[in-house]
């Protein structure tokens, strides 16, 4: 699980020099560029880079349709979120929220940290067959780089308040980022219901790392038509959402 911090620091590093997510690497005649639409698509992840091999190979990938969950006693999802946001960056992938230390999650007896959510359109994980129009991701990290996702879905219905303090304060230009102090914003974007679906699986984006433990709320919050719209058309102009990959044998629980 090295591996992942070393890439999230890296991450962090060319976010702060060149704000843009793809891995850059001067030395090289190439840069591994990967997208959503045209040449570097999902179905090509796997072949752009030895780095990004996982996203072709890995049997525990995610997003994944959520179906045929095996109900469990889980113990109650407590994330516990107080701190402010920090930054709000476009890095060309999606819209991300950076936040101040301190907010945390526990799980498995393990303690995580809240570092960043971000946001996808159409959502890439589905339920029982159902896409979303728009999905949050909640990324955590533990003090050995093992990866924790919260992931909320939104339906669309009335505007989203919460929602709103960032959307107006949206980049919409890639690689532009800007200072965005919000209390309490990830708390607030989290269901009061916290009933959820977990599973073992993948980043969503290259390198397509696994070993992530996932929590999809059950609940989802809403988006009006216009912020999706501001989202997914004015802003990001294309999907943002990885297709969803084969289960193979993994288990989800409910
Ligand atoms: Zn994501």
């Amino acid at each position: 699980m090295k591996k992942n911090i070393k890439y999230l620091l890296s991450l962090a590093a060319t976010l702060t020099l060149t704000g843009s997510y793809c891995v850059a690497n001067e030395a090289k005649t190439h840069t591994e560029h990967w997208g959503y639409t045209g040449h570097n698509t999902p179905e090509k992840w796997g072949t752009l880079s030895e780095k990004f091999r996982e996203c072709g190979v890995g049997l525990n990938q995610s997003p994944i349709n959520i179906t045929h969950s095996l109900h469990a006693n889980l113990p109650p999802l407590n994330p516990d979120y107080s701190h402010n946001s920090k930054s709000i960056v476009d890095n060309g992938h999606t819209i991300q929220v950076n936040m101040e230390a301190g907010d945390t999650l526990t799980v498995d007896g393990i303690t995580f940290e809240l570092k960043q959510f971000h946001f996808h359109s159409p959502s890439e994980n589905h339920i029982e067959g159902k896409s979303f129009p728009l999905e949050a991701h909640f990324v955590h990290l533990d003090k050995d780089g093992n990866i924790a996702v919260i992931a909320v879905m939104f339906q669309e219905g009335a505007a989203n308040p919460e929602l709103e303090k960032i959307w107006t304060n949206m980049p919409n230009k890639e690689g532009d980022s800007k200072e965005l102090k919000l209390k309490n914003i990830a708390k607030a974007l989290l269901p009061q219901d916290k009933h959820y679906y977990r599973f073992n699986g993948s980043l969503t984006t290259p390198p397509c790392s696994e070993g992530v433990r996932w929590f999809v709320l059950k609940q989802p919050m809403s988006v009006s038509k216009e912020q999706i719209k501001k989202f997914h058309d004015d802003t990001m102009h294309h999907n943002n959402n990885r297709p969803i990959q084969p289960l193979d044998a993994r288990m989800i629980v409910e």
